[in-house]
């Protein structure tokens, strides 16, 4: 048997098991933990699938060591139990500046999500498309989800006067805004942000995601942005943020969401009351430090940076189009006859990089995969795997 004939079989058996691993693991990736264990004869050297930032991920590690491992608290933080949801509310507000009675400290952003569409979401939700799949798919029996879908002639930017529109005539009581939305990057202005929340105020529930936001900024010192402050007047906002991708630490579990007093106090009346792990609580703390914070914002700086080379290398390669995004994350679309499922496998066996294929996701025309920005040598790596394809 040829070199070739082997390298097809794998690829082969590779392309079987994932179809197979994705079949159970529904509208998201299998994680990187399934893929390896399924398949040892893959090695990923770059895991270009999670959207995360690596280097505050370094940095989170090292305080951790420091401050917990190191100490020996570490069996305090596991033996005992962890602070409720208000306390955890209170480090969050010292960060935000938010009252600590308008925050909902979540198991992760996603349970915010579902507390939000269990609890206040009535009848009808629009839900823009492509996105994160949780905001359809969490929505009960009883309410009508309504997709507004974004223009592949528009680079799937949203149209802010269409969807204004298109919201009156719908009539819904909860929207969703993702800024910047996942898969695209797609960025909304804050003035924008500004005018949906005004001419959309008879909207009960308007939730804005702002898991990528850190990536995003409209000003040249790349500060951070955020509608968090417009809550005091607008008592229908509803802010959902993730520390997941902004601090890669998907696996602590870190998420809240910014709302209304009354709609906080319904939710923790009824539970939640430890759903905030130790180590998460411990990382809400750590953020809550000045110290800290400074030494985060360079490290959101640096990536920022690296990643707006990563994206411009990437639109520079014929064959595909990369689109405009504004997170730490690329939407490609091949241009030739390639197959997004195809190209994944190929690029997995070939180069060890995994990358989402983005066929599943709806409201999207054409071949897509979303790559993330990783650290500066992975990303050559990347944007090298890409270019020998299409060469
Ligand atoms: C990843 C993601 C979430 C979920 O974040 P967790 O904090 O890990 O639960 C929520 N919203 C969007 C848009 C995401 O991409």
């Amino acid at each position: 048997m040829s070199s070739n004939t082997v390298l097809i079989n794998t690829k082969q058996q590779i392309a079987d098991k994932i179809k197979e691993l994705k079949a159970v693991s529904g509208t998201h990736s299998p994680s990187i933990e399934t893929v390896l264990k399924q398949l040892p004869q893959v090695k990923i050297e770059v895991d270009a699938c999670f959207l995360s930032n690596p280097y505050a991920t370094d940095l989170f590690l090292e305080h951790l060591n420091k401050d917990l491992i190191e100490t020996n608290l570490l069996r305090r933080t596991l033996e005992f139990y962890p602070p409720q949801n208000h306390d955890v509310a209170d480090s969050i507000s010292t960060v935000t500046g938010i009252p600590a009675k308008n925050i909902f400290a979540g198991n992760g952003a996603i349970e915010a999500i579902q507390a939000v569409l269990h609890n206040f979401l009535a009848k009808k939700i629009v839900v823009i498309i492509p996105t994160f799949s949780s905001y359809y798919e969490f929505v009960g029996e009883n309410a009508e989800v309504v997709f507004y879908k974004l223009k592949k002639s528009e680079d799937y930017k949203l149209n802010v006067e269409d969807y204004i529109e298109f919201v009156k005539n719908e009539k819904p009581d909860t929207i969703v805004l993702i800024n910047p939305n996942n898969p695209n990057g797609g960025y909304i202005l804050q003035s924008d942000v500004n005018r949906i929340i005004t001419e959309l105020n008879f909207v009960s529930n308007l939730i804005i995601d702002e898991s990528f936001i850190h990536f995003a900024h409209e000003s040249e010192a790349m500060e951070e942005v955020s509608c968090g402050s417009l809550i005091a007047a607008n008592p229908n906002l509803i802010i959902v943020k993730s520390m997941s991708k902004d601090f890669g630490i998907a696996g602590l579990r870190a998420g809240y969401a910014i709302m209304n007093e009354n709609r906080v106090a319904k939710l923790l009346k009824n539970g939640y009351l430890w759903n905030v792990s130790g180590l998460a609580d411990y990382f809400f703390k750590l953020y809550a430090n000045d110290y800290f914070r400074k030494e985060y914002d360079v490290v959101r700086k640096k990536y920022i940076v690296e990643t707006a080379t990563f994206l411009k290398d990437l639109q520079s390669i014929d064959g595909i189009k990369t689109y405009p995004s504004k997170a730490n994350f690329a939407l490609v679309e091949f241009l030739n006859e390639t197959t997004s499922f195809d190209f994944t496998i190929s690029l997995l066996a070939d180069n060890g990089i995994y990358v989402r294929d983005c066929s599943d996701k709806i409201g999207l025309e054409g071949q897509f995969v979303r790559v993330a920005s990783r650290t500066l040598l992975e990303n050559k790596l990347i944007t090298a795997a890409f270019r020998g394809k299409f060469q």
